[in-house]
């Protein structure tokens, strides 16, 4: 074979490979978990549109770097695999910046303040202090704080892909308690009337985007659009429109 075929089909199979991954100069590649309603959860007129909090302030993180946003939908603790593999450019995914994660990845400043909250059957009376769900049965999504924090409390805990799935584990009474962030939690009881939250003393946790940390313009681009949008008042306009 002629050696300009060989390069040629070897940049025709590298151009195919940036195209497998979504991956060109003009678009922003934003990872998230398409299950943590009012952050981002699959809606719309479709039907399989991804919506909500977060994907609102990826689209004008894109924007404002001057590129078209792709929505890459994938299990919650996929996601720093997939940032620093480089499939993905950033995540936006209700994800509490903690120090386990910054030896990994790069957050931006905190754009939203939550908590841990449980959800029990609407009949349980059995939990009032932090002291009652020691050694209770937890459900929680895999890899999430809930998922870390549960093990303070029990060993008894299930991890699930989906706060959803959680949920219907509790439901069906296999186990006592979800414990869930609290906007989402909130979200998935409007849905529930069976189910009830409870809101303890758990301390407060801060949403950042992750960044790889060898992306450092990528991340002062987001923090310059956040600073921007809580100054001209569209950070809150989004607040109320997708949250309170
Ligand atoms: N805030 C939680 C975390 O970072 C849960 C996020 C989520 O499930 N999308 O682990």
């Amino acid at each position: 074979m002629k050696k300009s075929m060989l390069l040629g089909g070897l940049t025709l199979t590298a151009t195919l490979l940036l195209a497998g991954c979504g991956k060109s100069e003009d678009v922003l590649v934003v990872g998230t978990n398409a299950a943590f309603p009012p952050f981002e959860y699959v809606g719309g007129q479709s039907g399989d549109e991804i919506k909500g909090f977060d994907i609102e302030l990826a689209k004008q993180i894109a924007k404002d770097a001057g590129k078209t946003l792709k929505v890459e939908n994938m299990k919650f603790d996929s996601l720093i695999v997939a940032l620093n593999s480089g499939k993905i450019d950033f995540i936006a995914s209700g994800m509490t910046i903690t120090p386990e994660r910054q030896a990994s990845v790069n957050f931006s400043e905190p754009y939203y303040e939550a908590t841990q909250v449980l959800l029990v059957n609407k009949d349980n009376e059995s939990i009032h202090t932090l002291d009652d769900i020691k050694d209770k049965h937890f459900a929680v999504q895999l890899g999430s704080t809930a998922d870390m924090m549960s093990k303070k409390y029990t060993q008894k805990v299930t991890a699930f892909n989906t706060g959803f799935e959680a949920i219907m584990e509790l439901k069906n009474g296999k186990v006592d308690l979800v414990l869930f962030d609290s906007e989402p939690a909130a979200n998935y009881l409007a849905k529930n009337p069976d189910l009830k939250l409870i809101k303890l003393d758990f301390p407060p946790e801060f949403y950042g985007f992750a960044v790889s940390k060898q992306q450092p313009e990528l991340l002062n681009s987001i923090n310059h659009t956040l600073k921007n949008l809580k100054e001209n008042g569209q950070y809150q306009a989004l607040v109320s429109a997708h949250i309170k």
